[in-house]
């Protein structure tokens, strides 16, 4: 069963829900939004490192972030998923 929010780009996200909701782990109550610290120049960094072939968590020890806080970020930016995948 996927989760039954739609992305900020208006599409219906395509992570699956978690147990026993309808909801995938970045739908179920966390705010969904630019996160502050997501800045523009790390955003470039992330996905310079990422566009490289680089693992995620090359990626995020290069922009300085944990790798949970980059999932965090790939989960409310799903446009980077698509365009990285
Ligand atoms: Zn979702």
């Amino acid at each position: 069963m996927s989760c039954r929010a739609t992305t900020k780009a208006g599409r219906p996200c395509a992570r699956p829900a978690m147990g026993g909701t309808e909801l995938c782990h970045a739908h179920r109550g966390v705010a969904v939004g630019r996160p502050s610290k997501l800045t523009d120049e790390l955003e470039r960094r992330l996905c310079d490192a990422l566009r490289a072939g680089n693992h995620l968590e090359v990626a995020a020890r290069y922009a300085g972030v944990s790798r949970s806080t980059l999932h965090r970020w790939l989960a409310v930016r799903p446009e980077h998923v698509v365009e990285l995948a």
